[in-house]
């Protein structure tokens, strides 16, 4: 059976890596954005001319329409998806007496329902078939507590009991379920903290540097692999030593 990875939030730093990883390993790919489409399609370009099968795809994860709807575009390109990356996340900080629904709302709806949805789209064909292999982006805020980061941390904390719980129920269906759990990434994601911030955060990662995408995208195609085939539930730290 043909391996089709679909990748939530693969436009632009770990999922862009990720995505790049499995196309170039022989999985056809859904690079799946959210209004980075110029990125997107850079992408799955370069990946084409390389002779991958790669495709850009936009869903805002957070809608169920839009996630189904992607699911089927993924399937009549490529067919089923038998490895699903749940990487597309939104962060940012504030005091929790700041929070506001909306933010709340929204930080919870891509990071944590948008995995709901997707997993539930592609869940019959890798039930019908007996296989397949899942993995959630959680973040050390998943596992530590984060000033500042309330909202964020919880999303994070919520994906690891998601992975943990849906790896004992679809383990019987031959079905993995992991996580991986990334460190200080040198992605956009992380610029609006500051050059100096950054720094700081270098030093206080062990290996004394920020990670890259491509270490994440790493730490994935590892859990993604057959080598990873007795390991179901865990949550995989890739943060070069972060000391919080
Ligand atoms: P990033 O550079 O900000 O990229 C975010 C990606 O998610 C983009 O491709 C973006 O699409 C996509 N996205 C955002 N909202 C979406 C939505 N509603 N539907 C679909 N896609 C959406 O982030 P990153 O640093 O690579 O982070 C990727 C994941 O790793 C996130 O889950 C994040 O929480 C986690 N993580 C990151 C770090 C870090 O230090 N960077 C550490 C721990 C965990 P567009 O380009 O179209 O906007």
């Amino acid at each position: 059976m043909r391996q089709v990875a679909l990748v939530t939030g693969a436009s632009r730093g770990i999922g862009r890596a990720t995505a790049a990883r499995l196309a170039r390993s022989g999985y056809a790919v859904c690079v799946n954005y959210y209004e980075r489409q110029d990125k997107a399609e850079e992408l799955t370009a370069q990946l084409r001319a390389e002779g991958c099968a790669a495709l850009a795809v936009r869903a805002d994860v957070a809608v169920r329409a839009e996630v189904d709807a992607m699911v089927r575009t993924t399937e009549d390109a490529f067919g089923p998806v038998t490895l699903l990356v749940n990487n597309a996340g939104v962060a940012g900080q504030a005091l929790f007496q700041d929070v506001t629904d909306a933010m709340w709302e929204r930080y919870f709806a891509v990071n944590l329902n948008g995995m709901r949805h997707t997993i539930q789209a592609v869940l019959p064909h890798m039930l019908h078939e007996k296989r397949g292999c899942i993995v959630n982006i959680s973040s050390i805020w998943g596992q530590h507590g984060a000033s500042c980061e309330v909202t964020y941390s919880c999303t994070k904390h919520a994906i690891i009991g998601l992975t943990r719980s849906l790896a004992m129920e679809l383990a019987p269906s031959g079905i993995r379920v992991n996580c991986v759990a990334p460190g200080v990434i040198d992605t956009d994601m992380v610029q609006v903290l500051g050059q100096e911030t950054l720094r700081a955060l270098a030093e206080q990662t062990a290996l004394g540097r920020l990670g890259t995408p491509e270490d994440i995208a790493a730490a994935v195609a590892f859990l993604a692999s057959d080598e990873a085939g007795f390991i179901t539930g865990q949550v995989l730290t890739a943060d070069g030593g972060f000391l919080p």
